[in-house]
Formats: C-alpha cells, structure tokens, sequence
C-alpha cells in the first residue's frame, strides 16, 4: 500500500490519500469502518459536522488503537455557522463530538451559503478569523476551505492573514474544475479531491473500463491512481471492507498518456455535485 505524505503550506504533512466518511450513518456502520481502515492501511479520516457521525469517528479513531499523532484527522464548519462566534463554538462541538484535543485540519465546508448567499464574503471573512485563532491557539494544525472556486478564494484573501493549507473539491476523471486546480497550484494551496470514484457513477464507462482491464486494475484503483498522479488527495469513501482494501492496494503503477486520453472522455459527464455558487444548502 504506502502511500507517501505531502507538505502543506503550514509545514505539517498530510497523508496522500484519505478515508471519506460522507453519508457513513453514525453508530456502529461509521465506528466499524473507520476502525477498519485506519487498522489496515489508512492514515487519514475526512469527516464534517454535517455528517452526523464525528462521535463515531472518533469512536472508530479510538478502537483503531492507532497513536494520535500518527493518524491525520479533518472536519468541517457547516453552512448554518455564519459568524466569527458561531465558528468557535462549532469547533469546540466537533472537537468535542471527535473526543480529540486538536484537529489536524478544519475546514470552511461550502463558500456560499444558501442563508448567506448575498453576504457570503463577510460570512467567510469571520469564519476564517475564528479559525485562524484556532491555528495560532494549537486547537488545529493547519485551516483550509472547501468548495472555493478561484473568485471565493480570491475574497477571502483580502482579509486573511494565513493562507489556506488546502481546497477540498470535487475532482475525478468525470469532474475537472482546471481553473481552480490551476489557481490553488499557483499559490501552494494543497488540493484534496471528493468524490474521486465519482460516488461510484461512472465506474462502469467504457473508456474506464478498457483502461482498468488493460492494467489488471479496478475502475475504482485507477480513479485513485489517477488522483494521485494529478497531484491531489483523493478522500475515497467505502463502508465495504472488502473496498476499504482494493481502493488502496496496489497503487504503484503509472497511467500513460493514452490511458489519460482514455480518461479524459468521462469530461462529458460533469459534477456529481452541486456547483458552489448555486447549491441548493
Ligand atoms: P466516492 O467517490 O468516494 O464514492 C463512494 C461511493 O462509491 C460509495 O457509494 C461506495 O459504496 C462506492 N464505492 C467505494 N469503493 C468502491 C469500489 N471499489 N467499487 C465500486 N464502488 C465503490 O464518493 P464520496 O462522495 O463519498 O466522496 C469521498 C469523500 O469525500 C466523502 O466521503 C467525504 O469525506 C468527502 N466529500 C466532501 C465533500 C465536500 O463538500 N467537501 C462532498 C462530498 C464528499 P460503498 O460504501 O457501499 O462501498
């Protein structure tokens, strides 16, 4: 398996690849799975407050018996939170609901906000301020956002002080966003990709699946590798075991050029999600 780390901007390192845990309920379905892959290969655990489930990440985090310091854990601050206050105190709940005393990354989940749509620059400005206290208090190692397109992004830095380590968006061979790719690249801006096996819609394309049989590959271990050459960090979600484990076997070989020419055809297909200045949240 061995996956290797990166550096992000704030000088801590983070695992190249990550365990998703969106739509994962809470309760022993969450707990089983997350100590299941941090038991068997993973170093990282993507939750968010709108998830439900922190309590039983952490649960799962725990049962592992995996060190804290060797495990890298993410959550995010949800749409309702509006204000610099409301940043706090929601941290203080996940870190709370996690039972852990820091976090290795938080996040701003979306930009716009359905009940800020309008006033969604100051909205952002706040949250970031409060998450910037929480760096320099040690609470987090390192604060990103999520969802940002390069104008999102743009606001936010007239008023930050600290950079954002990450941009956690969605990016698979289907999804490409190449201008805010391009823009986080430029300014060292760390680029997670969600929903990397495109929620499993899409696996089955013809031009995935001739590539995958040609490697003796799944469709599911080429989107990974085809992250992880793109120079992102895939968060691959699973509640299978069986996937838990063929999602990260094997990742040591190369895609060619005529396999990414392959891929590239998935482009008609778009977002699984929503747009970020649109979504109906
Ligand atoms: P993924 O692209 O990881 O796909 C997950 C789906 O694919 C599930 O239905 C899973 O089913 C199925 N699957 C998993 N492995 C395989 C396999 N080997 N073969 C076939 N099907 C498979 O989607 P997610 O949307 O969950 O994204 C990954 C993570 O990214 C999330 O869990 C979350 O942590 C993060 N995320 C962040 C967002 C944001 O706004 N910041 C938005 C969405 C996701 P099963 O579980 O039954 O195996």
């Amino acid at each position: 398996m061995a996956f290797g780390k990166s550096t992000l901007n704030s000088g801590y390192e983070i695992p190249q690849v990550g365990f998703g845990t969106f739509k994962i309920p809470d309760g022993k379905v969450a707990v089983d799975a997350v100590e299941f892959a941090l038991t068997h290969g993973y170093d990282h655990v993507d939750t968010a407050a709108c998830y439900g489930n922190e309590r039983s990440v952490g649960e799962g985090i725990r049962r592992s018996g995996r060190r804290r310091e060797d495990i890298f854990v993410t959550s995010k601050l949800w749409n309702d939170v509006v204000d610099y206050e409301g940043a706090l105190a929601a941290f203080d709940t996940s870190l709370e609901l996690l039972g852990l005393d820091y976090l290795d990354l938080y996040l701003i989940h979306w930009p716009r906000p359905l009940g800020v749509r309008d006033d969604y620059v100051r909205r952002n400005a706040q949250c970031w301020r409060a998450m910037e206290k929480l760096q320099r208090e040690g609470r987090v190692r390192s604060i990103g956002v999520s969802n940002f397109l390069p104008h999102h992004l743009e606001e936010l830095f007239k008023s930050a002080s600290i950079p954002p380590a990450v941009n956690q968006i969605e990016l698979s061979p289907r999804c490409r966003q190449d201008d805010a790719v391009d823009y986080c690249r430029e300014r060292n801006i760390a680029i997670e990709a969600w929903s990397p096996l495109m929620r499993g819609d899409g696996l089955e394309r013809a031009e995935l699946l001739e590539v995958a049989q040609r490697l003796g590959k799944s469709p599911a271990q080429v989107c990974v590798r085809w992250s992880l050459q793109m120079g992102y960090i895939p968060l691959v979600k699973s509640i299978s075991p069986q996937r838990i484990l063929e999602n990260i076997a094997a990742p040591d070989f190369e895609l060619s050029p005529r396999d990414l020419a392959a891929l590239d055809k998935l482009r008609d297909m778009g977002r699984r999600g929503s747009d970020p200045d649109t979504a109906a949240f």
